[in-house]
């Protein structure tokens, strides 16, 4: 059997790895997309290093673009095997892979525009919003901890790793010549104490472990400090300054995650009079998969859920689906809280919230992701930027940039070290890192040994190792 790495691979975006087996299977793990590399992201993402007519199992660790967002564009190459994901991912990617689909089409209008007037080649969209919705009839779902074969050969089981609504290590138990190889791939592992999700859950001893390194080589703030922190921007924001409070953020599982921190601080009466606007038709629909998949959610949310029957809403709060009260929006005065996509500043309505608003001093934006290098948001978080060039137009940083990293989705290389500590580190013959930036990555691996881990490979894309009795060869 062999592994190929074709995406996240030292760095954060892309996952795609390609399991061949003896047989001849192809078991794709993930297939997500490029993002925030600007002209370089288009290429990345059409030249995938395989054939999708030739995949037969995807499947898919959640439903963030980054590793769900190419299940459209393999579908209009030709890709008619099965999906596998768990219920909240497959109803999840329902609405994110048509809000992808959106986006790919209105950019390209957008450039082609442009590109006829300078007589330039037209281009067409990587997929559209028909691709999206026909890849759905290709889902096949199971939930977590129970194991099912794929086929004769190929058993998958799913745990919970706390990191979105849905998000599941993939764990593979493959037959090869009477000889079964297990292989973890943990996706993106979660934190250990979520606001909204279960704790990540052990999963059992593996041979292989595919696993992310993206906060390999960083410690969190405290989660109880996230809600402080929150409500102290807020405070600052809008009743000290009396200016509006910008949050870029996911639209799904952040965006969720602030709405339930700003409700829990609504029913304790913490948080000041001011409207909360969800401007972001993605994050509504989100929302809505939340509260169906409340079997997903922690104790501590189906708990509130006893006596608040939506956690995710107050009387302060406004959903907006329409374009036109976006913009209107601007012509707010009062102080207010706009929670907005996408959270790198990459797209979406939350670039023109941002802006219309960074120039004016009583303003904060509100970073509360990860950022990968590239993108506006990680740019607008550079100390001391006086101007920022956004939609072609240098605009002057007078507002406050913060960020709050507690509410990551993501766990810490501590967090992620306590998960991976189910596995016994001697029975495990390597240890491949993906989903992180190099130099983090360098220093992960340097955790991790210091815990224990050993034969760890930081592998480059494209990298094939035939996975076989000792450890892996790259070929
Ligand atoms: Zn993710």
């Amino acid at each position: 059997m062999q592994i190929e790495f074709l995406g996240a691979t030292r760095e954060v975006t892309g996952s795609k790895f390609l399991i061949t087996t003896k047989g001849g299977k192809r078991i794709l793990l993930d297939c997500g997309m490029y993002q925030g590399k600007g002209l370089e992201t288009d290429e990345l993402n059409r030249n995938l290093g395989f054939d999708p007519k030739e995949i037969d199992f995807l499947i898919l660790s959640h439903a963030h673009i980054d590793h769900s967002g190419l299940v459209p564009y393999i579908y209009k190459l030709g890709f008619r095997g099965s999906i596998i994901s768990t219920s909240a991912t497959r109803s999840l990617c329902q609405y994110m892979l048509i809000d992808s689909a959106f986006i790919q089409e209105s950019d390209t209008s957008r450039y082609n525009k442009k590109a006829i007037q300078q007589r330039l080649q037209t281009a067409s969209p990587l997929y559209t919003e028909e691709d999206a919705r026909k890849c759905m009839g290709l889902f096949i779902t199971s939930e977590f901890n129970h194991k099912f074969y794929i086929n004769d050969n190929i058993a998958v089981c799913f745990y919970t790793t706390g990191h979105m609504l849905g998000a599941a290590c993939t764990y593979l138990e493959i037959k090869e010549n009477g000889k079964i190889t297990r292989i973890a791939y943990t996706g993106d592992i979660g934190r250990q104490h979520s606001y909204l999700l279960p704790t990540p859950e052990n999963f059992p001893q593996c041979d292989y472990l595919i696993t992310e390194s993206t906060y390999g080589s960083r410690i969190h703030e405290p989660e109880e400090d996230a809600q402080n922190l929150l409500l102290q921007t807020v405070y600052n924001t809008c009743v000290e300054k009396r200016g509006k409070l910008i949050i870029p953020s996911f639209a799904v599982g952040r965006c969720q995650e602030i709405l339930y921190v700003l409700n829990q601080l609504y029913n304790e009466h913490k948080l000041p009079s001011i409207k909360v606007f969800v401007d972001s038709p993605l994050a509504i629909n989100a929302t809505g998969v939340f509260l169906a998949h409340t079997e997903y959610l922690n104790d501590n949310v189906r708990r509130t859920m006893l006596y608040d029957d939506d956690p995710f809403s107050f009387n302060n709060v406004t959903y907006i689906r329409d374009v036109e009260k976006s913009k209107a929006l601007n012509k707010y005065r009062k102080p207010c809280i706009i929670i907005s996509a996408s959270g790198m500043l990459e797209a979406g309505r939350v670039k023109h919230h941002v802006a219309n608003n960074i120039m004016k001093p009583q303003n904060t934006i509100l970073i509360v992701g990860y950022c990968s290098p590239t993108t506006l948001g990680a740019r607008i978080q550079e100390k001391g930027l006086r101007h920022i060039s956004i939609f072609g137009n240098q605009i002057a940083v007078r507002a406050d940039i913060k960020s709050i990293e507690a509410f990551s989705g993501h766990g810490d290389y501590r967090e992620m070290i306590k998960y991976l500590r189910c596995q016994d580190p001697d029975k495990i013959k390597n240890i491949f890192l993906v989903h992180g930036e190099y130099q983090t990555q360098l220093q992960y691996k340097q955790h991790l040994q210091e815990s224990g881990f050993r034969n760890i490979i930081i592998p480059e894309v494209k990298d094939k190792y035939v996975l076989q009795e000792q450890e892996a060869v790259r070929i």
